[in-house]
C-alpha cells in the first residue's frame, strides 16, 4: 500500500530540514502510483501531480510535521479540493416541488438510488414522489414500484392518460401530480443504455427540458475505473448535470472514478451509495474519499492530531531516550500515555499508527479507566522501581498493589504490558513513523 511505501520514504526523508526537489519527487512518485492503482484516469493523475509539485516546491517546512507527512498533507488537501471541498447539499427549490433528475448508464444504480434518496428525504420530513420515466426496459417501471414500496415512498407510473410509452409525457405529468398532491420533491428515474447512446441521451435532454430540474444527478458505478472520464464527459456534454452520485462503493474499487469525474467535469460528488439496501447510502464526504483513494488508513487523521496536540519537546525527549538506548522507564511510559491521551481515545490513536495492526488485541484492551489505574500503580512505585521495573519482586508488587488500591494481578498486568510497549516503542522508533516531530532523528 501507499502507507507501506511512504513508511519506507519516511526513512529516507527523516531528519532533513527542508523539502528538496528530490524529496518532493520521490514522494510524488509514490503518490502517483497510488492514484493509478485507485484507477484514477492517467491524464488526471498527471495534472494532479503537477499541481501538487507546484504547491510543494519551495514550501516552508512545518514545525509539527516531518517532510513526508507534510507532503501527504498537501496532497490530501489538493485531493479534497478537487472532490468538492465540503459536502455539497441538495439545493431545494424556493417554490416546491424540487425536481431531481437521475441520469447515467444502465446498471449504474439509478433506480436503486431513487429509493434510497426517497427514503432519505422522507426521513428528513420531506414528502417525495418517485417517477418512472424509464420506459425502455420492460421491467423498469415495476422495479421502481417495488423500490418505492420498500422505501415507503409514492411512485408515479405511466397509466392511460399520462403517457404510456412516452417518458417525456410521464415526467411532465408527474410535476402536475406533485403540485396537485403537494409532494415537495420529485425524483425522476430515467433510462440508460450500457454504452453512451445518442437516442437515449436525446430522451434524457427532452425529459430535462420538460421538467426543468433543480438538480440533475449523474449516477456512476465506482467500479467503472478508467472509463469514468469518457462516460462523464458524454453526459456532461449531453444532458448536463449538477452533481455526481458514486454507487457501488461497497465493492473493492478505491474510488478513483470520483477524482477523475470531479476533475474533468468540475462537478462535485454529492452522494455515495454502498450497497443494495436502502440504508446503504450517505452524503459524500470528500475527506473520507480522499483518504480512501490515497489508501492511507487513518494516517491522515494522525497527522492532523499530531499537528494539533502533540507536545513536541516531551515526545522528542522520550524518543531520544529510546534511540540512545537509555532505559525507557515507567515514568516515561506514564508521560507518553498521558500525552497520547490528550490526542484522543488511546486505542484509536494506537490503532491508527502504521504497522500497529498486529497489536490490535493488546491495544483494544487499553481503555481510559485502565489508564487511571495504571497511573495509580505507577505513582505507588519508588523512583528506582519506575526506572527499572526488573527489580519488582513479589513483595514489592504486593506493596504497590496495596498502595494503589489495586491487586497484584493488576500490577503484574501492567508490568507485562509495559514490557510489550517497550518492545513496540522501539520498533516504532526504528520506523520513525510515530508521527512525532523529531522521532527517530539523531
Ligand atoms: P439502473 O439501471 O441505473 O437503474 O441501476 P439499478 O438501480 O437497477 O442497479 C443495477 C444493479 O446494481 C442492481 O442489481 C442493484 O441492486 C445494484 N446496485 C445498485 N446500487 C448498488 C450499490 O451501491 N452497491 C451494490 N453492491 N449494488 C448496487
Ligand atoms: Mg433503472
Amino acid at each position: 500500500t501507499l502507507q507501506d511505501r511512504l513508511t519506507a520514504t519516511f526513512r529516507n526523508l527523516r531528519g532533513k530540514g527542508r523539502l528538496s526537489e528530490s524529496d518532493v519527487n520521490e514522494a510524488l512518485r509514490e503518490i502517483r502510483l497510488a492514484l493509478l492503482e485507485a484507477d484514477v484516469n492517467l491524464s488526471v493523475v498527471k495534472e494532479f501531480i503537477a499541481a501538487c509539485r507546484e504547491k510543494l516546491t519551495g514550501a516552508e517546512i512545518s514545525q509539527a510535521l516531518n517532510p513526508t507527512q507534510q507532503i501527504v498533507k498537501v496532497v490530501n488537501e489538493e485531493l479534497i479540493g478537487i472532490l468538492g471541498g465540503q459536502t455539497r447539499e441538495v439545493r431545494f427549490a424556493k417554490n416546491p416541488p424540487t425536481v431531481i433528475m437521475l441520469a447515467g448508464l444502465q446498471g449504474s444504480g439509478k433506480t436503486t438510488l431513487a429509493g434510497k434518496l426517497g427514503k432519505w428525504l422522507k426521513d428528513s420530513k420531506h414528502h417525495p414522489l418517485l417517477v418512472a420515466a424509464d420506459l425502455q426496459r420492460p421491467n423498469a417501471v415495476n422495479q421502481l414500484q417495488v423500490v418505492g414500496q420498500r422505501a415507503g415512498v409514492a411512485v408515479f407510473a405511466p397509466e392511460p392518460g399520462n403517457g404510456i410509452g412516452d417518458p417525456v409525457a410521464v415526467a411532465r405529468a408527474s410535476i402536475e401530480e406533485a403540485k396537485r398532491k403537494l409532494y415537495d420533491v420529485v425524483i425522476v428515474d430515467t433510462a440508460g443504455r450500457l454504452g453512451v447512446d445518442a437516442e437515449l441521451m436525446q430522451q434524457a435532454i427532452d425529459i430535462r427540458n420538460a421538467v426543468n430540474p433543480d438538480e440533475v444527478l449523474f449516477v456512476v458505478d465506482a467500479m467503472i475505473g478508467q472509463d469514468a472520464v469518457n462516460t462523464a464527459q458524454a453526459f456532461a456534454q449531453g444532458v448536463g448535470f449538477d452533481g455526481v452520485v458514486l454507487s457501488k462503493l461497497d465493492g473493492d474499487a478505491r474510488g478513483g472514478a470520483a477524482l477523475s469525474i470531479a476533475r474533468v467535469t468540475g462537478k462535485p460528488v454529492m452522494f455515495a451509495s454502498n450497497g443494495e439496501n436502502l440504508k446503504d447510502f450517505d452524503l459524500f464526504h470528500p475527506d473520507r474519499m480522499a483518504s480512501r483513494i490515497l489508501d492511507m488508513g487513518d494516517l491522515l487523521t494522525l497527522i492532523e492530531q499530531a499537528e494539533k496536540t502533540f507536545d513536541a519537546g516531551q515526545a522528542q525527549k522520550a524518543a531520544e531516550k529510546l534511540i540512545s538506548g537509555k532505559q525507557f522507564g515507567l515514568d516515561d511510559f506514564l508521560q507518553q500515555m498521558q500525552a497520547v491521551r490528550k490526542m484522543g481515545p488511546m486505542s484509536k490513536i494506537l490503532g491508527m499508527m502504521p504497522g500497529m495492526g498486529q497489536y490490535k488485541d493488546q491495544i483494544g484492551n487499553i481503555d481510559e479507566k485502565e489508564i487511571d489505574r495504571i497511573e495509580a500503580i505507577i505513582y505507588s512505585m519508588t523512583p528506582a522501581e519506575r526506572a527499572n521495573p526488573d527489580i519488582l519482586n513479589g513483595s514489592r508488587r504486593t506493596r504497590i498493589a496495596k498502595g494503589s488500591g489495586t491487586t497484584v494481578a493488576e500490577v503484574n498486568g501492567l508490568v507485562n504490558r509495559f514490557a510489550e510497549t517497550r518492545k513496540m516503542m522501539s520498533q516504532l522508533g526504528a520506523m520513525g513513523a510515530l508521527g512525532m516531530p523529531g522521532m527517530g532523528r539523531k
